[in-house]
């Protein structure tokens, strides 16, 4: 099974690539956390993304495709990708890579919230600046207001997760993906899960869909050994 996962910021999508991983099995391949390595190795690329992310500039189509596509020769079936492709020459490069490959995409899976949600539960996020604990004024309040359960530190908010950055990280999201799901609808891949709820609910509505598309899987060695 292989499947894209996205969603606008705070629709969940991390935690439930994680419970996609643990129940099926996949790879997960993140383009966030292969920059992230890539920087932290040091390499001379690596310098070079940190170059465009410290301007703030996007890294180049070409540069993401090659370091998505390098991991993917290493785990050529059973992936979730989250955060690629992003754009159409992403997408271009992607499919031509799977089409040279004879790899089968599944699904392209978004989970969706709306613009309110995503500013209800990002900017609501309280993190430790010591240990790293994170919390929720509202879903996951800290025992006593402002203050770390785990070492009584002051909690803060990230400067990425203030109201009016959210509100533009979402408008970009919706603005950058709004092709690629055309895309992906034309070729009957796109699904979109309601994000609002619960982790258990919105579970309940990736879960079957998910073991229905297992299930279609034949296995290899089912195959008939000649035609
Ligand atoms: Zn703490």
């Amino acid at each position: 099974m292989n499947i894209l996962i996205f969603g606008p910021p705070g629709s969940g999508k991390s935690t439930h690539s994680r419970k996609i991983v643990e129940r099926y099995g996949l790879t997960y391949i993140s383009s966030g956390d292969i920059i992230r390595h890539e920087i932290m190795k040091g390499t001379e690329l690596g310098r070079e993304l940190e170059r465009y992310i410290a301007r703030g500039d996007l890294i180049p189509d070409t540069v993401v495709n090659t370091l998505i596509i390098s991991r993917l020769r290493r785990d050529r079936r059973n992936f979730i990708i989250d955060g690629y492709p992003r754009t159409a020459e992403q997408v271009l490069a992607f499919e031509n890579y799977l089409y040279d490959h004879g790899v089968m995409l599944d699904l392209a899976m978004e989970i969706f919230i709306s613009k309110e949600e995503s500013v209800r539960r990002v900017a609501g996020r309280l993190i430790c600046p010591k240990c790293g604990e994170v919390y929720h004024v509202t879903y996951n309040p800290p025992r006593v207001p402002g203050v770390c359960d785990v070492c009584g530190s002051k909690l803060v908010q990230r400067e990425d997760d203030r109201r009016e950055i959210v509100e533009r990280r979402y408008d970009l999201y919706i603005n950058n993906m709004t092709p690629i799901i055309k895309f992906y609808k034309k070729h009957g891949l796109y699904v979109r899960i309601d994000g609002h709820g619960s982790i258990s609910e919105v579970w309940e509505r990736i879960r079957p869909l998910l073991d229905y598309i297992k299930a279609r899987e034949v296995p290899a060695q089912r195959l008939p050994e000649s035609l």
